[in-house]
């Protein structure tokens, strides 16, 4: 261990392959269902939403997979991300904790998102893709997205959901800036938001309404890919240039983490963080150790959701699988400031999660709000609302290490900044902000939706 507070790589030190988890899985992954039918998808169902490069990405089960020649240049804007120890906040916890957080928030876009849509961009690109269409909520995706687009010379359409459209609309200026398209969802542009409107006029919108929206628009048209970004294999896959990059960095420090803890809306930065490690625990190459993912409690999918097949939008026009899910019908409450509303988790992040190389926790919203002034008052960081959850949970695990003596190493992926995400920083210092954790019955009568399947 060395006395340094932050532990940088080189442009050279970036990875270049990224990390496929599904090549040491013990047990294979569950099979994906076709919406309509409930028969297993085959590469040729996706080839209207999806171009075949991504499919064979998505399926694949090679252990490294080169990360492309352009991908790797543009990921030199701000990769490799800065590993820090978190010093000043182990002091203001009195902790014998070592601290570390990975800072997804260097990016242009300033979360993780990019690591994935450029690389969606691209694999577009050189199949001949002429348009991406994607849904976004808070809007960290949409303009990783519309930056990624605009790099590769693609149009770009995002639904974004109409809570967030009305409520975030510097995200939204920031996509247009891109030079992206976008609309309020549920909308009147396509048939799954009408059908929606007739059934409520006034809806706030879901993520799950939105990737209907989106996914019927590619599918009409074959110049039109949808691209998703969190959930599926291939978006876990390109976040792993994370987890692969701290690995290394925690090299430099010398030190080895006893904890790995990121948060969990569709699952992409915690894949993207913990499967390297994961890797080298199933590989034999390293120590088992604790793994957490942290969800809101107001969006609990992994801890209170059941794990059975369903659908992955409210329309059912996207794949079945088999995830953690509240059931396809959820919708947020409005005041869940946080992020992290997805309905289901990704397939292979519930996968773990039952398999025991990984553990899953909740933290409430005020907890979490807390935990980011806490964090930002610390090292100057004000992270993004959605990383608040992995840093609550990381300030745990430091006060628990107070009450028993012992020092642990403790990494936390920070994955993103919350400079878009203001208003909710002022409503919790107003104390405007409460609690919030999802009734048992409204989480039965949503999972009352779920498909039947029959056996799997
Ligand atoms: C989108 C987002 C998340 C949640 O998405 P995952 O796919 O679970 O990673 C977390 N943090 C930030 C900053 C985000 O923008």
């Amino acid at each position: 261990m060395n006395d340094q507070i932050k532990y940088l790589l080189q442009e050279s030190d970036i990875p270049t392959t990224w990390y496929n988890l599904a090549a040491d899985l013990r047990n294979p992954p569950a099979p994906v269902l076709h919406p309509a039918t409930h028969e297993p998808i085959t590469p040729a169902d996706l080839l209207p939403i999806f171009p075949e490069n991504i499919i064979a990405q998505e399926v694949s089960t090679e252990r490294e997979i080169e990360i492309p020649g352009p991908v790797r240049e543009i990921y030199k804007q701000w990769r490799p991300s800065p590993l820090f120890r978190a010093r000043r906040l182990e002091k203001a916890l009195d902790t014998p904790a070592r601290i570390y957080y990975k800072y997804e928030g260097v990016s242009p876009a300033g979360s993780h998102k990019p690591n994935s849509a450029i690389a969606q961009a691209y694999y577009n690109k050189v199949a001949g893709v002429k348009r991406l269409v994607t849904e976004t909520g808070a809007g960290q995706w949409g303009s990783s997205l519309a930056m990624a687009c605009n790099f590769f010379g693609l149009a770009c359409e995002v639904y974004m959901v109409r809570v967030s459209y009305n409520q975030k609309p510097y995200r939204r200026a920031i996509m247009e800036t891109f030079g992206a398209k976008v609309t309020a969802s549920p909308s009147p542009t396509t048939e799954a938001g009408r059908a929606l409107l007739a059934k409520n006029p006034e809806s706030s919108g879901s993520l799950g309404m939105a990737i209907s929206e989106a996914v019927e628009v590619a599918a009409k048209d074959p110049d039109t890919k949808y691209a998703l970004g969190s959930v599926l294999n291939h978006v876990l896959l390109h976040q792993t240039v994370i987890g692969k990059e701290a690995a290394l960095q925690m090299k430099l420090a010398e030190d080895e983490p006893d904890i790995v803890i990121a948060c969990t809306g569709g699952g992409s930065n915690f894949g993207g963080m913990a499967f390297p490690f994961i890797g080298e625990v199933l590989r034999g190459e390293r120590q088992p150790l604790r793994i957490v993912a942290v969800e809101p409690e107001a969006c609990p999918s992994l801890t209170r959701g059941r794990y059975a097949y369903d659908y992955g939008d409210t329309a059912h026009l996207a794949p079945i699988t088999k995830m953690h899910t509240l059931g396809s019908t959820f919708v947020p409450p409005g005041f869940h400031a946080g992020g992290l509303r997805y309905h289901g988790m990704a397939p292979l992040v519930s996968q773990v999660v039952e398999e025991g190389l990984a553990e899953a926790t909740t933290v409430a919203q005020l907890e979490s709000f807390a935990a980011g002034v806490q964090f930002a008052r610390a090292e100057g960081i004000v992270p993004a609302p959605e990383s608040n959850h992995a840093i609550a949970a990381g300030i745990r695990e430091a006060l628990k290490c107070k009450e028993e003596g012992i020092s642990r190493a403790i990494l936390i992926n920070v994955s993103g900044h919350g400079h878009f995400d203001m208003m909710a920083y002022l409503d919790f210092i107003g104390g405007k902000l409460q609690n919030y954790a999802y009734p048992e019955e409204e989480i039965a009568m949503a999972l009352a939706g779920l498909p039947n399947v029959g056996d799997v």
